[in-house]
């Protein structure tokens, strides 16, 4: 399998070329150049390997399809060491909770920081350490964060031979559960650095220490942001096990509600069903960042300024342009990279928006890749929350409420609904106790967590002291 970018680059590239690397050369993302085909026969045999070994068997039958450049008994041994029950609570990894006949939750934030990012990132923390060992290189991965995407990323490389990581938070203002998370680590090739600033400091920067490219090549920077491949193909196994836990035969189809963001969780939907996987519809669940929801009602995609960028109960969710949406919108075009080009270079650049509603193909985006979408409030969240806590006795976090929410906008007789559950409520403690009236219950392994010691340096908002600092720490 070799991959190609978006905006036209066809130099042939393996996954192992692909796997460290962010944005291809011409700025476009990278894909497949074309999606394997599961056809019936092939579907049952997968089912057949899911109910009798596992996810991680699963994960490793789906992977071997993209992945030609690591020796299948090396790609399996690491599928088996990524998702055990150990690290994942449970020997189903995401198991379904039915709340009513037809209308499922399949939990994705049971791994170690309790969000949905960990299905994704611990893999990718085997693939580093041993792609990194086999080329004998090292990596030193600098990110920006403001919870979820920093804590999972340390909590996958945390000991990795090869890595560190150097991880930038805003100093005193991530929630008191999520500073714990990460700065509870001991790990040595952990580093996190409190900026005295906000989140757009540190992103800054990041962008800063990036562009100076003399010292991105000499430290090896690198990142592990949500356009990256591999998090993209491991998110597609949990759609196939997904399906195989709410159908019993192959011709059944199923729908999936995916709260959304920066649009990587829902491509990874989008790919399992190029696959075949039969799913019916795609629904994007937005909250008042609607970018995407515009998109699918209207044909207008228009990137949000920063002032137009809400700060919302479902934090994770608060986008102002979905990073991964260029990956459908170049299969919408027929895979046309120039017309690809000339909407997300030329007239996002210039006029920050394309509109493709007169463009016959925009029609085929619910028609024939099954998607749609709709938005949740703050108080829709709220509602949700308690209204699935009085009838099923479950409490689902804010991010779960949007996609329940949406989900329930789009329910076809006769076909099952599975929504994702993204984070755990314990991560957003104050919004749960805004609608229950009560803290949401805390899983035991984090008793105390915040007593813990910590390990976090506290830098000005100053990309020359943070160079310095990897600089210390690798020469
Ligand atoms: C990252 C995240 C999302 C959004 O996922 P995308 O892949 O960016 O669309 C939704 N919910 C939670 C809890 C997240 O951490």
């Amino acid at each position: 399998m070799n991959y190609l970018s978006t905006r036209g680059d066809a130099t042939p590239r393996k996954f192992c070329d692909i796997l460290l690397e962010g944005l291809a050369p011409d700025g476009g993302l990278y894909l497949p150049e074309h999606y394997p085909r599961i056809d019936a026969a092939r579907l049952a045999a997968l089912r057949r390997i899911h109910r009798e070994q596992g996810y991680a068997a699963l994960a490793f039958e789906i992977l071997s399809l993209y992945i030609d450049d690591i020796p299948a008994a090396d790609l399996r041994a690491i599928c088996e060491r990524t998702y055990t029950a150990e690290v994942f609570g449970t020997p189903e990894i995401v198991p379904l909770t039915q709340l009513q006949e037809g209308f499922y939750l399949e939990a994705l934030s049971n791994g170690p920081t309790l969000a949905f990012k960990d299905m994704a990132m611990q893999l990718l923390g085997q693939l580093f350490e041993y792609e990194l060992g086999r080329r004998g290189t090292q990596l030193n991965i600098l990110g920006a964060t403001s919870g979820d995407t920093g804590s999972a990323a340390e909590y996958a490389m945390r000991g990795k031979r090869g890595v560190r990581v150097f991880m930038l938070s805003p100093h005193g203002r991530m929630s008191t559960f999520q500073q714990a998370q990460m700065f509870s680590l001991q790990d040595e090739n952990i580093h996190n650095i409190a900026i005295e600033g906000v989140f757009d400091d540190c992103q800054d920067i990041v962008k800063a220490v990036s562009n100076d490219l003399a010292f991105k090549r000499r430290y090896q920077i690198g990142t592990v942001n949500s356009i990256n491949w591999a998090r993209l193909l491991a998110q597609v196994v949990y759609y196939f096990a997904g399906y195989f836990q709410a159908t019993t035969a192959d011709d059944e189809r199923v729908s999936f509600t995916v709260p959304s963001g920066n649009f990587g969780n829902v491509c990874a939907g989008h790919v399992a069903r190029m696959m075949g996987l039969p799913i019916a519809q795609l629904v994007v669940a937005t909250n008042e960042n609607d970018v995407l929801d515009e998109f699918f009602r209207t044909g207008v995609y228009r990137v949000r300024g920063s002032a137009d960028t809400h700060e919302t109960s479902s934090p994770s969710m608060d986008i102002s342009k979905a990073s991964n949406f260029e990956r459908f919108v170049f299969d919408l075009l027929g895979r046309d990279a120039a017309a690809c080009r000339a909407l997300f270079d030329d007239a996002l650049r210039t006029q920050g928006r394309f509109d493709l509603s007169g463009d016959a193909r925009f029609a085929q985006a619910a028609a024939r890749y099954g998607f749609v979408s709709g938005t949740s409030t703050h108080a829709d969240r709220l509602a949700t929350i308690r209204d699935v806590h009085a009838r099923h006795g479950v409490t689902i976090d804010t991010h779960t409420a949007d996609g329940v929410k949406v989900a329930r906008e789009h329910l076809q007789p006769g076909v099952p609904m599975i929504v994702l559950e993204t984070a755990l409520p314990i991560k957003f403690a104050a919004t749960i106790e805004e609608a229950l009236g009560h803290p949401p219950e805390r899983p035991v392994k984090f008793d105390g967590i915040e007593a813990l010691p910590r390990r976090v340096r506290v830098l000005p908002a100053d990309a020359a002291r943070v160079k310095a600092l990897i600089a210390e720490e690798c020469d």
